[in-house]
């Protein structure tokens, strides 16, 4: 029934999973003995935040903070605002930022300052996509799923006014959604 909004993928379920594997692998790796605190950016955050935390065989402390940049269009408004807070100390703790995508990387880099200046010991960002061509802040994300031409993708945790969120692979809106 989604399917058929859908113009094209651009990566597939398969291949999020081979992501969350390989990236739950390799963090399990560098965070060993680490005690990381993994935080989650609502809502996109969801599905490949859970599908990487069960492929990562460390101990681990799991928050969420609700942070919102688009306000239901298909262009960043480049103002972010704190919705829910995180609620858990991060004086001196290892912090590994979950994110569905990297656009312009203001998001990103809002919320990694705010963590550094609590006192946070580091802060890495682990996302599912990146969109380097949006960049208007200079930030590179630590650990990157699978690069992504500037393009508005669904799916995956990622919406188009709430909606394709719970689509289980990421793809590009058919124009005439968003023209409607
Ligand atoms: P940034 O601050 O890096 O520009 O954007 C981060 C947030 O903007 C993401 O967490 C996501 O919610 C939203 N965003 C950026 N690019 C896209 C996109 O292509 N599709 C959707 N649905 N949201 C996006």
């Amino acid at each position: 029934m989604l399917d058929k909004d859908i113009e094209k993928v651009l990566v597939t379920q398969e291949e999020i999973f081979q992501i969350a594997k390989d990236m739950g692998k390799k963090l399990s790796k560098d965070y060993k003995d680490k005690f990381p605190l993994v935080i989650g950016l609502l809502k996109g955050c969801v599905p490949f935040m859970g599908y990487l935390l069960t492929e990562m065989d460390i101990h681990l402390e799991v928050g969420f903070m609700d942070v919102s940049s688009y306000h239901g269009g298909i262009e960043s408004v480049g103002d972010v605002q704190i919705l829910k807070d995180l609620g858990i100390p991060v004086h001196d703790r290892h912090i590994i930022i979950t994110e569905d995508i990297v656009d312009t990387g203001k998001t990103i880099k809002v919320i990694k300052d705010l963590l550094l200046y609590r006192g946070a010991k580091s802060v890495i960002v682990a996302t599912l996509l990146d969109k380097p061509e949006g960049r208007v802040v200079q930030l590179v994300p630590e650990y990157i799923g699978t690069t992504i031409p500037k393009e508005f993708v669904v799916g995956f945790g990622l919406d188009y006014d709430e909606k394709y969120r719970n689509l289980p692979y990421v793809g590009v809106l058919k124009p005439e959604i968003y023209n409607k």
